[in-house]
């Protein structure tokens, strides 16, 4: 229940766990370290994944929680981009958000700042309205927040799509990226979802501030360029990494099996491969992927979903609808039953990375997962799907030095060869080592900025007396 004087803030992340995650972790720090009052606000096409209820079923009870009625997208073609759909499920949710606060607002209890993410800069208008401060939290790298802040200057200056550029587009302190590796709907810029993204991006000036979820030492640079001022740019807060680190209730069975096999590996011998909350493979590179594992011989888990020739498919959903076992290369079970186990769609990923066996990561380069990975020291190799994965894997590649990228060939599948070497070059290869030591310096500088006098800890403290003092003010325009 909002006291009139805590800060109130209002959160929405758009639907998928990998914003749900660190708005959550959001809240949680906010209520628990701050006493501060939280409204987790959800909007979507339709009632919450397995997935995203078993993270609300562990939210702390002091974090109100709001369903908006599911948005309308009958009228949107099926073929339309994940991003597009997400975007209007976001806009479409405003009357809805409206009434709420409408409501929140009769009972002397409106929120004093509202915080969005990328999806969700339609929402200002809403917040402006009822004088809440809009927000955004950027749940990614600051590379890419420097990308979104430069893409209007960079859709007026090139005027043919963004992969033929010649030369790779260079932003101030970021890693110098090509186009065909910008964020997907960056790559055909007829498309809704490139607009949707433009959209947003001129946006994010109109904000108080964007929070990222980064941390000086990964990204320094980008970083100190993002927090001089200029013109068109909001004032930018690197709080991360907000990782969650305690497990939730999913399958739970599959959960103890994962951590029980686990348990009875050698110290540091196991590969953990998982394409994060919705990420799919198509069947043929599913297949180079299961016989790349068996021909390497290390020890590994691997989290499989059912292939589909979309990568995002199963990313509001991702509980695979029909048998992923189904699609394993015959035998695959039985020439790996010693040194793998294979899971069904969801495993303790928290876990798992803390666990001592594990010794390396596969990932699609969510950003959680890198975040995750940072936490625990774990060597990456980076193998990008769709969304800012591609940026992610440069940064960590090439601007960090923290991961190995998998190359796929001309035909765009990752062959079982190229599996065999990254995994056997991260595992025993002077790289893998020198990865190794990286991701140890990582882990260090992430204990010095989340301590008490921390870069992290610093900005955060800032936001917090931003919030306060609106807060106040808005106390003192509502009781006197
Ligand atoms: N996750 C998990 N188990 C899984 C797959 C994913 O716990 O089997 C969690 C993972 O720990 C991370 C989130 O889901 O917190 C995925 O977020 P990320 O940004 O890595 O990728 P996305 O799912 O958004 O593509």
């Amino acid at each position: 229940m909002a006291e009139a004087h805590t800060p109130h803030i209002a959160i929405i992340p758009s639907p998928g766990m990998g914003h749900l995650i660190p708005f959550v972790e959001l809240a949680k720090r906010l209520v628990e370290h701050h006493l501060f009052t939280v409204t987790l606000i959800l909007s979507g096409e339709s009632s919450p994944s397995k997935a995203q209820r078993s993270v609300l079923n562990s939210l702390p009870s002091s974090i109100a929680t709001v369903f908006l009625p599911p948005a309308d997208l009958s009228d949107v073609p099926s073929t339309a981009r994940i991003e597009t759909r997400i975007m209007l499920t976001m806009t479409r949710s405003n009357p809805a958000l409206r009434e709420l606060f409408d409501s929140l607002s009769a009972r002397k209890r409106l929120p004093a700042v509202l915080i969005v993410d990328l999806f969700g800069a339609d929402a200002f208008d809403v917040a402006v309205e009822f004088h809440m401060s809009p927000y955004v939290f950027y749940a990614t790298t600051a590379n890419f927040l420097s990308f979104c802040l430069h893409l209007p200057k960079l859709d007026e200056t090139v005027s043919c799509e963004f992969r033929y550029l010649t030369e790779p587009v260079k932003f101030p302190g970021c890693v110098p990226i090509t186009g065909k590796d910008l964020v997907d709907p960056a790559q055909d810029r007829n498309d809704d979802a490139y607009k949707w993204l433009l959209h947003s991006a001129k946006r994010l000036r109109e904000a108080k501030g964007v929070l990222v979820n980064s941390f000086f030492d990964l990204e320094p640079n980008a970083i100190k360029a993002l927090q001089e001022p200029g013109p068109d740019k909001p004032p930018v807060y690197p709080i991360g990494p907000l990782v969650n680190t305690s497990s939730s209730d999913v399958n739970l069975k599959d959960e103890s099996e994962c951590l029980n096999w686990l348990d009875n590996q050698p110290f540091g011998s196991v590969l953990y491969i998982s394409f994060g909350s919705g990420g799919t493979l198509t069947l043929e590179q599913f297949n180079e992927l299961a016989l790349g594992l068996a021909d390497s011989e290390k020890r590994f888990i691997w989290v499989i979903r059912s292939p589909s020739g979309i990568a995002s498919s199963s990313y509001l959903n991702p509980h695979s609808q029909t048998d992923p076992f189904t699609f394993l290369p015959l035998g695959f079970l039985d020439r790996t039953k010693e040194k793998g186990l294979v899971v069904r769609s969801w495993a303790p990923q928290i876990q798992i990375l803390a666990h001592p066996s594990t010794c390396g990561f596969v990932t699609h380069c969510g950003w959680n997962s890198i975040l995750e990975s940072i936490v625990n020291g774990v060597p990456l190799i980076a193998w990008p799907l769709f969304a800012e994965q591609k940026m992610n894997a440069l940064l960590l590649a090439e601007g960090v030095g923290a991961a190995l990228r998998v190359l796929a060939g001309e035909d765009g599948i990752v062959r079982r060869e190229e599996v065999v070497r990254v995994v056997k070059e991260l595992m025993e290869g002077e790289e893998g080592k020198a990865i190794g030591n990286k991701m140890k310096e990582l882990k260090e500088g992430l204990v010095r900025v989340l301590g008490d006098d921390g870069f992290s800890t610093k900005s955060f403290s800032e936001l917090l007396l931003k919030w306060k003092a609106h807060q106040l003010e808005i106390n003192q325009e509502t009781f006197h």
